[in-house]
């Protein structure tokens, strides 16, 4: 039984595979060229491998001026999400509290200082940079080690989930959930159909949005993808009076350890940098160590190293608490990798590492220009581009 069948309609212009934020958007800036789109995903609904585990946080903050563009575009989405996309269903819940990088070493202020003046260098002059007083004065709950902050007030969170149900409704795609891609068919080094679990569906575009299994999914038609798979985990603490709600994402810029208030309490993050890459993972494992890394003000990377009233939370020691987890698609120089592959016809839309929610509205509308030739050679993201190291990268 063919997955598609010609007799209920036309063939779609666009497969694209992966049904979380990244083939959402991939569809829904299809739809808006003008292309016919096919979202296919294997699970039993849409967004339920790492889009829904994420912090669902977005900023200008950026130590490179490409993705500060990139995420600009994406922000411009969110605020007027309701109006472009004509969607009145889903509410993004945008929480614009700013993002708060703090940081206790003088080390790091110099470094913030010369970040921010990049940051404004390249147009984003709403960085502020403030002093320790100043810092508490504003946010009365950080501790009395830290020197200095840079805070945007129009960073902020939003509902992941409605995020990417709102674009693929957006689409109007035929969606097709339970169905599997398990390889391609290429002659003459491009495209001509890919095969799923429900049979052959002849096309000659089609794109991969496979979050941490894109780099298999092109391994199946030849292409090696530098993109690596690493466990990023989140504590949840669904309710806890101690966090203030108004609070923005709040960073200790110098251990990478930070929260957000969320439901009635707060996520509670870290990026280990030794986390190793490994396999794509269809069930990702959680370790309750984690939360005791976060929680315990003794731990090098507790949160209560900026903000005390974690010592309160950890002392009272009845908060609740689950872990969360999923994968960054990591490049090596943590960008996306937008383009088309050496296979012709067969495009690439993922590794993100660790910004697709933020990323990925705008990065998506650049691999549809690419597609229909509406970008040149203008797109910094391209799959063929030199990677270069980047200087450090806490989050
Ligand atoms: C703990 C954590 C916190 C994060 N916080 C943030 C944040 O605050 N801000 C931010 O911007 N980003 C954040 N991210 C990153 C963000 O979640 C990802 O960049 C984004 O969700 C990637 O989306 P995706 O669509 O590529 O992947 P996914 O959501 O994983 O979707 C890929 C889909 O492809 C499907 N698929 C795979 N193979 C096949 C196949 N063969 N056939 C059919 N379907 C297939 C999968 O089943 C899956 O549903 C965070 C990530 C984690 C883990």
């Amino acid at each position: 039984m063919p997955c598609y069948d010609p007799a209920v309609g036309p063939l779609p212009d666009l497969v694209v595979i992966g049904g979380g934020v990244v083939g959402a958007a991939t569809a829904f800036h299809a739809a808006g060229a003008g292309m016919r789109p096919l979202l296919l995903e294997r699970r039993p609904a849409l967004c339920t491998l790492t889009t829904p585990a994420s912090t669902g946080a977005f900023r200008l903050q950026f130590d490179n001026e490409e993705e500060l563009r990139l995420v600009r575009e994406s922000v411009d989405l969110f605020l007027n999400f309701n109006e472009i996309t004509g969607q009145e269903r889903y509410n993004l819940g945008i929480r614009q509290q700013g993002y708060l990088w703090c940081t206790a070493e003088e080390a790091g202020a110099r470094r913030q200082e010369r970040l921010v003046a990049r940051q404004h260098s390249w147009g984003q002059t709403d960085v502020e940079l403030l002093d320790g007083g100043e810092v508490r004065r504003r946010f009365p709950y950080i501790g009395e080690t830290v020197l200095q902050a840079r805070f945007r007030a129009g960073d902020g969170f939003l509902d992941p989930k409605a995020l990417t149900l709102g674009l693929a409704a957006a689409s109007g795609a035929e969606v097709r959930t339970g169905c599997e891609v398990t390889g391609f068919e290429v002659s003459g080094g491009k495209l001509s159909a890919v095969g799923t679990t429900s049979g052959r569906i002849p096309a000659e575009r089609a794109v991969i949005a496979g979050g941490p299994f894109s780099g298999v999914l092109a391994a199946r038609a030849g292409v090696m993808l530098p993109v690596r798979p690493v466990i990023r985990q989140k504590v949840v603490l669904p309710d806890l009076p101690e966090v203030p709600p108004g609070a923005p994402m709040t960073i200790d810029d110098d251990v990478g350890t930070h929260w957000r208030p969320a439901l009635r309490g707060a996520y509670l993050l870290f990026t280990d940098p030794d986390t190793p890459a490994g396999e794509p993972l269809e069930d990702v494992p959680t370790d309750r160590r984690f939360a005791f890394r976060l929680l315990d003000p003794a731990s090098p990377t507790a949160a209560a190293r900026i903000s005390p009233f974690w010592e309160r939370v950890w002392a009272r020691g009845s908060a609740h608490w689950l872990i969360q987890a999923g994968q960054y698609t990591m490049t090596p120089d943590h960008r996306p990798l937008i383009g088309e592959s050496e296979v012709g016809g067969l495009w690439v839309n993922t590794g993100y590492s660790g910004h697709g929610i933020m990323g990925s509205p705008a990065g998506s509308r650049i691999l549809i220009d690419c597609i229909t030739g509406a970008t040149g050679d203008g797109n910094p993201f391209r799959l063929d581009r030199r990677f270069e190291r980047r200087e450090r990268d806490v989050l």
